[in-house]
């Protein structure tokens, strides 16, 4: 029954272009295309008691009716109706005909936008009704592109009713039945045609928990199909010895999660597993001796991280601690791509670090064992497959990750990953010294980094903006490199950011940490992962616009050596968000009080929003409010699945919808 949008009548050619531009070509797209919103119309108004500028319904009687011109010599026409409790102004302007609808002595439903101007209540252009036709409605609202209207969403809508009455059920009867929902077509109906606001609240829940189930199941199928598939590989345990990798003891709970990770590799399951640790707790440790493990059982390990700066530090540290092995770091600046490539196929490199780029471009490996990610949010089936494509067969995941995510978000982001944490920090780590430097101030926090740098540490100043903006009165990197150079001379003062050439990063990386530079003016290309142990101060200018997570973040650049690390706020204007994010941070060091407190200043939508890597939009879910019946609906569907309760044909669609 169902048919493209351009076979509705009054739909043409270029009004279905418009549609599809919101990705909306048959009728079936359209009948799921439910308003972003709606206007209830239903709710009868007092004039009197209005207080606020706003959209309103009222019933009223027209009193009189005055005709005039405005300034620009336009016919206006003025009427004051009223409904018993007080008056309000009505305008029409160049409106002609205007009179021959809207009279004096009869009764209308009006609905519009009021303005107040002192006493007077006026509403220019209202929308109205003879009383006798009935009042308003509940008028659906949908998204719209360039040239296309409400009216013909609804024109549209309108002449597929039927089918929207014929759509089929595809939820499990016993969770329709268990969490009394209405029927998917009743639903679909009532979203774009709402009765009254009893039914749409009724048909936005049954959506929004359909949206749940459908999301929340089809995370633990993944988990399961995956878990499913025996391995294999066999990995080598006996007489594997970390300990003598690293130069320091690695902490207690660094051992234990190499031990969990190790063991989970052993299983004869594929292992996906998520290491959880604060900024500088050491998850790049476990990376490597995990790595090692790997290889010395005769397979290939990926590290895929987000940025090339990324991937040269952690290509560095590798071969640091692991100089026997053979390590090849794939980014763009490579300049013979097609021999490494054909050297990681031969099996020529046990270790391949790089960005995306390892799962998109023409990669193959010879015998890929495990994939490590850091800082990647999800690694889902679809990576997984991409990956295993180009071994002989799917290689076991880690996915590492700073953000401490209550439990709750985490099954939504990771579905139900194994998780391993690092919650003690290296022995030694002084904590970071963390200041919200007042204006005057400034000058002396210079001098005392200047003091700093004369005793061989380096700093980090960090720049919300790299060149100055019109709209935004900041300081950019630019501007404060120019300063610094002078500031600092005759010591090293380097600048960068996002829109350097790849290895021209690279080469002012590789010297700041080869403390060539002291001084780096940096945009926030820097937030993730780079580790410069010498780098003791961290300046963030303007750090009333970063998240608190974010600030965290560039925080734990510093501090990560035995000596005493700084950490310095500027900030000019801060509202009272701003203040209370750095009155945090000038408090504790703490990733998970932080992230607590993040959550609690900006709600988890937004959180999840910023990171929403690989997860499908959520049309109907609100995270700042469904995170209770998301863990309700987890729940059950655990108890449906253990009884293997799920019918076929949804786990049918399942399938079909994540391509497994
Ligand atoms: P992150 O968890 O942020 O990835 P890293 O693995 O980069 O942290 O570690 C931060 C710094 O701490 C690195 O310089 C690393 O060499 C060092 N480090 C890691 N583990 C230990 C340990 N057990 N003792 C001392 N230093 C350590
Ligand atoms: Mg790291």
């Amino acid at each position: 029954m169902t048919n493209n949008i351009v076979e509705l009548s009054g739909i043409g050619k270029k009004k279905a272009s418009l549609f599809a531009k919101l990705d909306l070509v048959t009728t079936s797209d359209l009948i799921y295309y439910t308003p972003q919103r709606y206007e209830d119309r239903t709710q009868i108004s007092q004039i009197k008691s209005i207080d606020f500028e706003g959209k309103y319904s009222f019933l009223v009687d027209v009193i009189s009716y005055e005709k005039k011109m405005t300034s620009k010599r336009k016919q206006m026409h003025i009427y004051y109706v009223s409904d018993g409790s007080a008056q309000l102004k009505i305008i029409f302007i160049a409106s002609p005909y205007i009179n021959q609808f809207f009279h004096c002595g009869e009764r209308y439903y009006i609905y519009g936008q009021v303005k107040l101007n002192g006493m007077e209540k006026i509403i220019f252009h209202p929308e109205f009704k003879k009383a006798s036709e009935g009042s308003f409605g509940i008028e659906s609202i949908y998204g719209l592109t360039d040239g296309l209207t409400q009216r013909d969403f609804k024109k549209c809508l309108q002449q597929v009713e039927s089918e929207i009455l014929a759509v089929e059920e595809y939820l499990p009867q016993n969770f329709i039945d268990d969490f009394d929902l209405i029927t998917l077509s009743k639903a679909l109906f009532t979203a774009h045609f709402p009765e009254n606001m009893e039914w749409l609240e009724l048909a936005q829940r049954r959506l929004k928990y359909g949206e749940i189930f459908d999301l929340q199941a089809a995370l633990k199928l993944e988990k399961l199909e995956i878990a499913d598939q025996a391995k294999s590989r066999t990995y080598n345990s006996v007489n594997y010895d970390y300990n003598n990798l690293f130069a320091f003891e690695l902490t207690d709970d660094q051992k234990q999660a190499i031990e969990e990770i190790i063991n989970d590799l052993n299983s004869p399951r594929l292992m996906q597993r998520l290491l959880q640790g604060d900024v500088g707790s050491g998850k790049t440790a476990v990376a490597i001796a995990i790595a090692d493990f790997v290889v010395k059982s005769g397979y290939q390990t990926a590290l895929m991280v987000l940025t090339e700066i990324l991937a040269q530090q952690h290509y560095q540290s590798f071969i640091s601690v692991l100089p026997n092995l053979s390590i090849a770091c794939l980014t763009s600046s490579v300049r013979e791509k097609k021999k490494l490539y054909d050297e990681i196929v031969d099996g020529e490199y046990d270790i391949i670090i790089g960005t995306h780029a390892l799962i998109q471009q023409s990669v193959n490996f010879k015998n890929l064992g495990l994939v490590i990610t850091d800082e990647q949010h999800r690694f889902g089936v679809n990576q997984r497959q991409a990956l295993s494509a180009k071994s002989l067969s799917t290689p076991d995941v880690l996915v590492m990750s700073a953000t401490p995510i209550p439990r709750t978000l985490s099954l939504i982001i990771y579905g139900d990953m194994h998780i391993s944490q690092i919650r003690q920090m290296p022995l030694g780590r002084k904590k970071v010294k963390t200041h919200y430097v007042k204006g005057s101030k400034y000058q002396a926090m210079l001098d005392f980094i200047a003091e700093k740098i004369a005793l061989g540490q380096q700093a980090y100043f960090v720049a919300p903006l790299i060149s100055e903006s019109d709209k935004l009165d900041l300081k950019p990197a630019e501007e404060w490199y120019s300063e610094l150079k002078v500031r600092f001379a005759p010591y090293e003062v380097a600048l960068i950011h996002g829109k350097l050439k790849p290895d021209e990063k690279s080469e002012i990386m590789q010297s700041f940490s080869d403390g060539n530079i002291k001084v780096l003016v940096a945009t926030t290309v820097i937030e993730v992962g780079v580790d410069v142990p010498k780098a003791t101060i961290i300046v963030i200018g303007h750090s009333e616009r970063f998240g608190l997570a974010q600030l965290h973040q560039l925080r734990g650049r510093v501090g990560r050596g035995d000596l005493q690390s700084y950490c310095f706020l500027l900030a000019k204007n801060a509202g009272k968000i701003a203040q209370a994010r750095i009155k945090m941070l000038v408090k504790s060091n703490d990733g998970f009080e932080i992230a607590n407190k993040d959550l609690e200043l900006r709600g988890p939508g937004e959180i999840l929003g910023m990171r929403q890597h690989g997860l499908p939009d959520l049309k109907y879910i609100d995270l700042n409010r469904d995170l209770e019946i998301i863990q309700e609906i987890s729940d059950y569907i655990d108890e449906l699945m253990n009884e293997n309760l799920l019918p076929a044909d949804y786990l049918d669609y399942l399938r079909k919808k994540l391509a497994l």
